[in-house]
């Protein structure tokens, strides 16, 4: 299989030269198509990543030619959540066709925001669909030739297969699609001839390592990690952290779900999961080192024994900019790493006993089937107890703990099977809600 320009695994020779679609063709290799412009749809515009995409299109590719020939980039579709004072701005900055937001209400404040704010007669209201149905929608039906999904967690994955479906490229930042249907993504990927292009800095350092050489050339992935806030504190000290404490990312500012991940180590766990899926490789290729500084992003090392690694500030705007010009670059204005200025670099083995969900995550790589769907669902679940202060942190890996010591892990041969498991979690988490004081008392007496 060969990685040459292009993070799929796919045969160049099966790629249609009649895709009419500029950008992505000219990173497929195939060059000489006309400047027709690149069209964005972008899923969670108002979050971290979000709203960095558009910063990137406001800042860097909007108004433009790429050097790779692409005309105007457009942002045709956005969905907002939960947060409409944020939102109707960035949708009247932008002018897409088409927004989602979650529901009639959600969708009442946009309209009433967006038409309150139209000054200008050209303003244009751009449609409006809500519910889950409406998401999938978004993604699937709209002009995009490009899908950016930057929403958090489960909520990811029908967006992505449908755009998958619909032959649409998929710029991914939202790992949990791949942690929790890897196979199942990249097959219709495959089938369907579209490019996933990894946001994650980690896998989009991977995927800069990777161009020119054939992916059977590697011998491992050396997958960073910064360590997150609780790196060399005591047990004791973790075991009391709070929300708060963990919010605080040494290096990096990003949303909560995805901080907290980053304090427990899931987040390198559900990275693993990502670049086993992405890059084809067995969980014990995938060697994961903490890097306090995060400069260098991830590094492959092939089978001559040379290492090439990718490195620049902790910036998610340049791997955001990547995954939609690549293999080309884009001149940007963004800051530059100093090698005087950044200090030493340096590297230590991750701590799998302070940091137990990264063994389970792990433990899940290596049995994958339906236990990855499992862990991601009951992990996000946990983590939304944990900012709420209902649960402490070594509760979210002993609930995982205590899940993956009764269920029993099926093939994945179907959206369907994910469902299943995935019910089968809630049910699991309803279940043990209901006897919530005798874990908890059984924790603590093992404590003394
Ligand atoms: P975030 O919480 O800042 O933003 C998430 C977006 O999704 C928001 O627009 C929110 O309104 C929307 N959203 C939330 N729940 C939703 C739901 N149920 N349905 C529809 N929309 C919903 O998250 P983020 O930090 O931008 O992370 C997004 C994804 O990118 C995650 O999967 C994360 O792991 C990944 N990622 C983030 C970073 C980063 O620096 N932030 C880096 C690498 C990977
Ligand atoms: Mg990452």
């Amino acid at each position: 299989m060969s990685v040459a320009t292009d993070v799929r695994m796919h045969d160049a020779a099966a790629m249609p030269p009649e895709r009419n679609r500029a950008l992505p063709d000219v990173a497929r290799g195939l060059g000489g198509v006309a400047p027709i412009g690149m069209n964005i749809a972008v899923l969670g515009a108002t979050g971290s990543i979000g709203t960095q995409t558009l910063d990137v299109v406001r800042n860097c590719l909007r108004g433009r030619e790429l050097v790779c020939g692409a005309g105007e980039v457009r942002v045709v579709a956005m969905s907002g959540f939960s947060d409409m004072e944020k939102f109707a701005p960035l949708v009247r900055e932008f002018s897409p066709e088409v927004v989602w937001v979650p529901d009639g209400t959600a969708a009442a404040e946009l309209s009433g925001r967006l038409s309150g704010g139209n000054t200008h007669a050209s303003l244009s209201i751009p449609e409006i669909l809500t519910g889950d149905g409406g998401l999938v929608a978004i993604a699937s039906e709209c002009s995009a030739d490009v899908v950016v999904n930057a929403l958090v967690g489960g909520a990811g994955l029908a967006p992505t297969l449908a755009a998958i479906g619909a032959g649409k490229d998929i710029a991914l930042a939202n790992k949990e699609t791949l942690v929790t249907a890897g196979e199942l993504v990249m097959g219709l990927a495959r089938e369907k001839n579209v490019r996933i292009s990894p946001i994650d800095s980690e896998h989009s350092a991977i995927w800069q390592c990777l161009q020119g050489s054939d992916i059977v050339e590697v011998e491992k992935i050396l997958l960073t990690a910064s360590g997150g806030p609780f790196r060399g504190r005591g047990r004791e000290e973790i075991a009391a952290a709070t929300a708060r404490d963990a919010l605080k990312h040494p290096n990096w500012s990003m949303g909560a779900k995805i901080t907290i991940d980053s304090a427990t180590l899931m987040n390198k766990g559900l990275e693993l999961i990502e670049a086993m899926h992405l890059f084809n490789q067995p969980p014990d290729k995938v060697e994961i080192l903490v890097h306090p500084q995060s400069i260098i992003h991830s590094m492959v090392q092939f089978i001559d024994g040379s290492v090439v690694s990718q490195m620049g500030l902790p910036d998610m705007r340049l791997p955001i900019l990547y995954a939609l010009s690549a293999p080309r670059r884009v001149a940007t204005e963004y800051p530059r790493l100093d090698f005087l200025a950044c200090g030493d670099l340096t590297f230590e083995p991750p701590d799998m006993e302070k940091f137990p969900c990264l063994a389970l995550a792990r433990h899940a790589a290596a049995t994958c089937g339906t236990l990855p769907a499992v862990m991601n669902f009951i992990n996000e679940w946990a983590v939304g107890q944990f900012l709420q202060e209902k649960i402490g942190f070594y509760e979210i890996s002993d609930i995982i703990s205590e899940a993956f010591g009764i269920y029993n892990v099926k093939t994945v041969t179907s959206i369907a099977d994910i469902r299943e498991a995935e019910e089968w979690a809630s049910e699991f988490l309803e279940t043990r809600k209901a006897r919530p004081a005798v874990v908890h008392a059984k924790r603590k007496c093992e404590e003394a």
